[in-house]
């Protein structure tokens, strides 16, 4: 039942093999077995899940279902859910319940899903190991000594761990498709804007992009068609045709270009990385493309250029975090700036505040130019860089992360080498394209690897369909960590 694709569900729904109740009943008992191990959820209503499932029940009896309806799916923690709990793995929120839905929370509400839970999470999604969460750190399900990535480490966990059957994840640098890799599962990222963010908690609104987690490309598509969609709540959400993301999952490849951009293939990328990726791209050529070389030459100043904007940014949407209106607020203090000053300085992890001063000091006068705007200036060269590779290619492909799981605290005293594991990933967000990650083998200490898949602007259901093609050519993406199943 835990291996069953989101279509195999949808169809034992149908057919009364078995309850959208029992389903998400054996996705809690299964969660209570296994998250005191992994720390992947932080919050568990099972009232509240168990009444959706009956909705959702009755709603399969009368016949009017979607492709999700009856379906446990878990949702990270940045997801404004009302009634719920909405913490961001911050302190800052730890007695936040929403009044309102976020926009994919609405979504998948809509089509019938059931809200299995709310994910673990670096906090305010800052980090790349899920170690920064004030509810504690995630273990990956596949060395419980390692960490599985982060952000959204606690969906990656859930769903390589089969705690729900796919899960929702955010983007800003690498939070869906680091996870993703680092867990041996499947991620996408979407063109920025076609995910509306309307109540998904902002980090770095530029950059940030909600997206789908699960075991294989058709799940991320049909998980994809709940979430994508214009939002007029969104001032950056784009109006566009209703697509089916599943649509082209059946073409073979014959002829499909793949770009290799050498700067992904330099120095830096683990013996193990490299490895495995390059045997993923000989499976591509048997399927029938070719690869082409290509280069993305200011790829390389997208980590600081990131760390510039993102912390900017991150300094601006976190003011609204003062101890006012909600959320924590700290017990004694003198007067109004006292009690601002003390409820910050007490709600925020030291990740979170050392953003808040990089990127006040980048934005405040006599440095602005220097940095924020030296920064603007490069991110477009960055995105100009991808205009000019998509001449020659159809797809770009590399690897997702230069490692494997690393070991948890192995990095947490060293921000830059923390930094660099989005190395490969925040180019992608910088020029607001789309990028995926999937399982294409296992590095050093049978640590699963990821290949990354970067798309053109909208074309995530090529994405999908050349991540589908593999999945049916190679198994890696239905392995199970050991002692889970
Ligand atoms: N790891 C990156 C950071 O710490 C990216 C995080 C994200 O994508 N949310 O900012």
């Amino acid at each position: 039942m835990f291996n069953k694709s989101l279509r195999q569900l949808a169809a034992d729904l149908r057919a009364k093999q078995i309850s959208s109740v029992e389903l998400t009943q054996l996705y809690l008992d299964r969660i209570a077995q296994h998250n005191p191990a992994l720390n992947a959820y932080v919050t568990l209503d099972s009232d509240k899940s168990l009444a959706q499932a009956r909705a959702a029940d009755a709603r399969l009896a009368k016949g009017d279902a979607t492709e999700l309806t009856g379906i446990p799916i878990a949702q990270k923690d940045i997801f404004c859910a009302q009634g719920w709990l909405t913490t961001c793995g911050s302190k800052m929120l730890h007695n936040f319940i929403s009044p309102y839905d976020a926009h994919v929370i609405s979504q998948f509400n809509s089509a019938g899903a059931i809200n299995l839970g709310k994910t673990n999470m670096d906090e305010f999604a800052m980090g790349s190991s899920n170690e920064t969460s004030h509810y504690g750190s995630v273990k990956n399900p596949w060395d419980t000594a390692r960490v599985p990535g982060g952000s959204s480490g606690g969906t990656a966990a859930a769903v390589a761990a089969r705690l729900c059957a796919a899960a929702t994840g955010t983007d800003t640098g690498g939070s869906i498709r680091q996870p993703a890799a680092l867990c041996g599962i499947s991620g996408l990222k979407p063109t920025y804007g076609v995910v509306s963010r309307y109540g998904m908690i902002a980090f770095a609104s530029s950059l940030d992009q909600a997206g789908p987690m699960g075991r294989n490309a058709e799940d991320l598509a049909l998980m994809l068609n709940t979430m994508a969609g214009f939002d007029e709540r969104d001032s950056t959400s784009l109006q566009r045709d209703k697509e089916d993301y599943a649509r082209d999952l059946d073409k073979p490849l014959h002829g499909l270009r793949i770009g290799l951009p050498k700067e992904f293939f330099a120095a830096g990328m683990g013996s193990d990385v490299a490895k495995a990726v390059e045997a993923a791209l000989a499976e591509y050529k048997k399927l029938g493309a070719t690869v082409v070389d290509i280069s993305l030459p200011n790829s390389r100043l997208s980590i600081p250029v990131y760390y510039v904007l993102a912390p900017a940014e991150a300094s601006s949407n976190l003011s609204r975090f003062d101890g006012v209106r909600y959320g924590y607020r700290a017990p004694d203090y003198s007067d109004l700036n006292d009690m601002y000053e003390k409820s910050r300085a007490q709600g925020f992890g030291s990740e979170v505040k050392r953003r808040i001063m990089i990127g006040t000091y980048v934005l405040s006068h006599g440095y602005y130019d220097a940095y924020y705007l030296q920064a603007q200036k490069i991110r477009r060269l960055i995105a100009q860089d991808f205009v000019e590779a998509y001449k020659h290619c159809d797809i770009i492909m590399g690897p997702t992360s230069p490692s494997t799981a690393f070991k948890l605290g192995e990095k947490g005293d060293d921000p830059v080498q923390m930094y660099l594991s989005d190395i490969y990933t925040i180019a992608v967000n910088l020029a607001g394209l789309p990028g995926m990650s999937i399982p294409c083998g296992f590095g050093d200490n049978n640590m699963p690897v990821g290949l990354q898949i970067i798309g053109n602007y909208f074309d995530e259901a090529r994405m999908l369909n050349v991540a589908h093609q593999y999945q049916l050519a190679t198994d890696w993406h239905s392995r199970a960590p050991q002692g889970i199943l």
